[in-house]
């Protein structure tokens, strides 16, 4: 078959099933779930997979909420992933868009398994949950879920009329600082206590002076959460939460050293005791495969899309972690429409004609992407040799 004539066919596919996938996506715009609360939406996904041939399997790597849908072709041949999210937001909804983020990749699911038919291979969905809290994808890692598969790719909903190249995110450190100290009567017997928020005080002090020596690419940003009761009782426990991001993982060590040792200094300055915890899921840098991402864009190309521009690296995403065992990319696909993202603006603008143009273009664009794949060794060869120099 001729590139023209699968273009050809892969809409009219498209269009086949489009009052489905709009049906799915409103349906979650409508029931947004947070991070491994997402039951509705692992259903509603693995009911349409379901339909058209996927065997399911729900919980997947022992996570309630995630799921793993695959169809396996009569021939052997290359494993090709989409990755679906599907977590909202508290307070507003699908405000980062993983509604139409998930649509897409089930929907290239969709589409791919029929060639899977013709050159053999197996086409995957998998619905990784919690990407904006816990970070399913990283512990899905661990247990395995990503070995043995040759290519993984998500493409997330953004601002604007571009489609934007998957670049890179930042390895990130989420780090907990909880300083003990002994409560005391602030005015009346003030040295006989120990003050918890000088240790926390300190913390921030000390960090901002680090800023002077860090990388302009590092990011250390933090909150208190405790800070004591009353300002006339000395507090005895005060707690600060913070990211610490670099550009990978190297980077990532050395500020981490620094960033310790300024909690250390804080602690002994203060004479409190310090310990420190992660409170969320660390995540690695994104390793884009360029091959792969040459490869997407392409198909963009061969779908009419001849404009795109390179994302800009701004935080971490636990689709990191599944770049340092397959070869991966994230690219953007455009909401046309400029909205800022973590927003109920942005949350509404997934159920509007822009969103549905750019899912369009995006599903075309990957489902094209796998077919290269599965045809062509010589293809899917340069990509893992990409992957394996990376590594
Ligand atoms: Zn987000
Ligand atoms: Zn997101």
């Amino acid at each position: 078959m001729n590139l023209e004539k699968i273009i050809l066919e892969l809409k009219e596919r498209y269009m086949e099933i489009f009052e489905e996938l709009k049906d799915l996506n409103s349906y979650l715009f409508e029931n947004p779930e947070l991070g491994l609360k997402e039951f509705k939406a692992r259903d509603r996904h693995c009911e349409i997979l379901s339909k058209y041939g996927f065997f399911i399997e729900k919980g997947y790597c022992g996570i309630e909420t995630a799921f793993l849908a695959n169809y396996v072709g009569e021939k052997p041949g290359p494993r090709i992933a989409y990755l679906a999210e599907y977590d909202a937001l508290p307070e507003i909804g699908h405000g980062c868009g993983h509604n139409i983020l998930g649509v897409t990749s089930s929907a290239a699911g969709i589409l791919l398994r029929e060639f899977v038919n013709i050159y053999g291979g197996e086409v995957l969905v998998i619905g990784t949950p919690a990407e904006e809290t816990d970070g399913a994808k990283v512990a899905m890692v661990k247990s395995g879920a990503f070995n043995n598969i040759d290519v993984a790719m998500i493409v997330h909903p953004t601002s604007g009329n571009l489609h934007l190249r998957s670049s890179s995110s930042q390895a990130m450190e989420a780090l907990q600082f909880t300083f003990k100290g002994k409560t005391s009567h602030a005015a009346g017997s003030p040295h006989l206590g120990i003050n918890a928020l000088d240790g926390v005080i300190n913390l921030f002090n000390t960090i901002n002076a680090l800023r002077q020596q860090i990388l302009p690419t590092d990011r250390v940003h933090g909150i208190i959460t405790k800070g004591g009761e009353a300002a006339n009782i000395i507090p005895d426990l005060a707690v600060a939460n913070f990211y610490v991001r670099s550009r990978n993982k190297n980077e990532l060590d050395t500020l981490l050293e620094k960033v310790l040792n300024c909690a250390k200094g804080a602690a002994i300055s203060s004479g409190t005791k310090l310990e420190i915890e992660n409170y969320e899921t660390s995540f690695l840098d994104l390793i884009t495969n360029k091959t792969l991402m040459n490869l997407y864009e392409e198909s963009l190309k061969d779908i009419g899309i001849t404009e795109m521009k390179d994302s800009e690296d701004s935080g971490s995403t636990d689709a990191g972690d599944v770049s340092h065992v397959c070869a991966t990319i994230h690219p953007y696909l455009p909401l046309y429409k400029d909205v800022i993202s973590h927003s109920r603006e942005l949350a509404q603008c997934t159920i509007e004609d822009g969103a549905y143009k750019g899912m369009e273009e995006a599903v075309l664009a990957l489902t094209l992407t796998g077919i290269k794949i599965l045809k062509s060794e010589k293809i899917l060869d340069e990509i893992k040799l990409e992957f394996d120099n990376r590594k």
